[in-house]
């Protein structure tokens, strides 16, 4: 049982990191910017986010609160439910008790 939890905890965390990628994919590529540079950043003020504290996918959004650290501009919650609901799809129990 304690196995099946940490294997959903890092099934998780690994959903959440390809629905924050996707997040950026669905952003970037109709603009035609690139998927690599510039690193993210707020989209009012450009600060470039912090790896450690403000770029960690879904947490990192409850953390600020659901507003840009260095602006206070409000952070679209689309990335959090995209990180959200992919993250959910991987860690889901059809997929973690198999
Ligand atoms: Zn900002």
């Amino acid at each position: 049982m304690a196995q099946q939890i940490v294997y959903s905890v890092i099934v998780f965390c690994f959903g959440a990191s390809i629905g924050s990628f996707l997040n950026v994919v669905v952003y970037r590529l109709p603009r035609g910017k690139s998927l690599i540079w510039p690193p993210s950043h707020c989209p009012h003020c450009q600060h470039e986010l912090s790896m450690a504290r403000d770029n960690i996918p879904i947490l990192g959004w409850f953390v600020v609160r659901g507003k840009c650290r260095y602006c206070g501009e409000p952070v679209p919650s689309t990335s959090m439910v995209q990180g959200s609901s992919t993250s959910g799809s991987y860690a889901s129990p059809r997929t973690t008790l198999q």
